[in-house]
C-alpha cells in the first residue's frame, strides 16, 4: 500500500498554506518530512489525515491517494479505517480517560494488542489505570505511539513525536521507531533531529513555503550540506 500526495494545496481560510506537496512513501519505507518552522508539515499530515476541517483549514488542490484509494473529502474515521495511524502533534491523548482506555478506545484487531504494546513501552502497563492527563510528557508520548500502534496501522505518521521529551525517553522513542522499520512498518515521520532521521529513514522530503523543494535518500541529503544550510537551519 503506497500513500501518493501530488500537487497538493492547502489553505485555511483565505490564507494559503501548501502550494504545491509531493511525497510518497512505499511499502516498509521509512520517509522522512523536513523543513522548518511554518513551511507546512503539520499542514501536509492534516490534509492526509482529513483532518483539515476541523482546525479551520481545506485541502483546495492536489490529489492524495493510499492503496490506490483517493482520500481527499474523507473524514478521519474514514481515513484510519483505510489504515493510516497517525501520532499527532502535541500527542493529544484523552486526558479523563485511563492508560489502558486510551489504548484500546481507537483500536483495531491486528498484531498490536495490548499485551504486545505494553511489552514495547513497559512504563505503560504499569501506568495503565492512571488518566491521561496524570502522566508525564514522556508517558503522554509514549500512549500516543501504543495508542496509533493500536489501530494496527499500514502507514504510520509521526508528527513531532521526539519534541521536547527527556533524553532518555527520546531515546526510547527512536529505539521504537528502529524496531518497526525492521519489522517492515511504513511510516511517514517529520522530526528535526536530522542525525537521527538520516539514519533511519529511507528518503526525506523537504518543504519551503508548502511546497516540495526537494526529495530524495539518506545518501544524497547527508552529502549536500547547502541543502541543510538553505532549507534545514533556522
Ligand atoms: P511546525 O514545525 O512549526 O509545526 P510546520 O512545517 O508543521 O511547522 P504548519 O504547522 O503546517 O507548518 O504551518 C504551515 C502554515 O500554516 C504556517 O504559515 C502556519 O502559520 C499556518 N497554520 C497552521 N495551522 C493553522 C491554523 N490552524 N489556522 C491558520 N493557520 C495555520
Amino acid at each position: 500500500m503506497t500513500l501518493e500526495v501530488e500537487a497538493l494545496a492547502a489553505a485555511y481560510g483565505p490564507a494559503p498554506a501548501l502550494a504545491d506537496v509531493a511525497l510518497s512513501v512505499g511499502e516498509g519505507e521509512v520517509v522522512t518530512l523536513l523543513g522548518r518552522n511554518g513551511m507546512g508539515k503539520t499542514t501536509t499530515v492534516r490534509a492526509i489525515m482529513g483532518l483539515l476541517p476541523s482546525v479551520g483549514g481545506r485541502v483546495t488542490g492536489g490529489r492524495l491517494a493510499f492503496g490506490g484509494a483517493a482520500l481527499g473529502g474523507r473524514p478521519p474515521h474514514a481515513v484510519a479505517r483505510l489504515g493510516l495511524g497517525l501520532v499527532p502533534e502535541g500527542r493529544q491523548v484523552f486526558p479523563t480517560l485511563s492508560v489502558r482506555e486510551n489504548l484500546v478506545a481507537t483500536a483495531r484487531p491486528g498484531p498490536w494488542d495490548l499485551r504486545a504494546v505494553y511489552g514495547l513501552f513497559p512504563r505503560l502497563e504499569e501506568r495503565a489505570a492512571n488518566l491521561g492527563r496524570n502522566l508525564s510528557g514522556g508517558e503522554q508520548q509514549m500512549l500516543a505511539v501504543g495508542r496509533a500502534l493500536m489501530t494496527n496501522p499500514r502507514l504510520l505518521i509521526l508528527d513531532e513525536a521526539t519534541e521536547g521529551l527527556a533524553p532518555l525517553v527520546r531515546a526510547e522513542i527512536w529505539a521504537c521507531l528502529e524496531r518497526l522499520k525492521r519489522e517492515g512498518q511504513s511510516i511517514l515521520l517529520i522530526d528535526k533531529n536530522l542525525s537521527h532521521v538520516l539514519r533511519l529513514a529511507d528518503r526525506h522530503v523537504i518543504l519551503e513555503k508548502g511546497r516540495t523543494v526537494w526529495s530524495g535518500d539518506s545518501a544524497a541529503l547527508a552529502a549536500a550540506p547547502e541543502l541543510r544550510e538553505r532549507f534545514l537551519h533556522v
